[in-house]
Order: structure tokens, then sequence, then C-alpha cells
């Protein structure tokens, strides 16, 4: 078995139903870290993994894509967004974004 993705819990949850519907066969491991972070990678066949990796790197794009598409504030609805640059969210590994027009903090 080879790694194709490490991500959070849930989403590696959600990439493994979406490789089962493609028929490859995967394996969702999780565990816990030496600092007590959650981890959970996605793992398939050594001989499905070139196909998985396609799979893995469109959707990841494809992700990418519809999010930033779709994020705009919840409160305007306005597109102008940026990104809260502060240490302590940084530190407690969250995004935030602020909104440029009404000045709503979305965490994402
Ligand atoms: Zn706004």
């Amino acid at each position: 078995m080879k790694s194709v993705a490490s991500l959070d819990p849930g989403t590696c949850a959600t990439l493994a139903s979406l490789l089962k519907e493609q028929q490859i066969a995967c394996e969702v491991r999780s565990g816990t870290d030496e600092n007590g972070l959650e981890w959970s990678e996605v793992l398939v066949e050594d001989a499905s993994y070139d196909q998985a990796c396609d799979f893995v790197e469109a959707w990841q794009n494809q992700k990418d894509l519809e999010n930033r598409r779709k994020r705009k504030c919840p409160k305007c609805e306005s597109y102008r967004l940026q990104v809260v640059q502060d240490e302590h969210y940084e530190q407690a590994g969250l995004t935030v974004i602020r909104c440029l027009d009404c000045g709503a903090l979305i965490p994402c």
C-alpha cells in the first residue's frame, strides 16, 4: 500500500469514498503523532497508485477552484476577502479571512 494523500480525517473519508466510486481500492489510516496532533492518510494498492494520484490531484485542484469561487462574505456577500495575518491564529492552525467591505471575520 502507498499513501496518496495526508489530510484531515474528515477529508480523508470523503476522498476514500470518491476513490471507491472510481473502483480504486483504498484504506484510510489515522492516528495521533507525538505532539498530540491527529493525522490521517489515504493508502491505495501499489498497482493503482498512479491512477489514484492522478485522481487525487484533479480532485484537489477542483476543490481549490470551488473554494476560491464559492468564498464570499456571509454578511454582505462581498468577494473582497483577505487572509488575516495573525500569529495567534497561525499558532492555533487557523486561517481567518476578513471581509474588506464590512469587516466580518470568517474562519475557514
Ligand atoms: Zn462583508
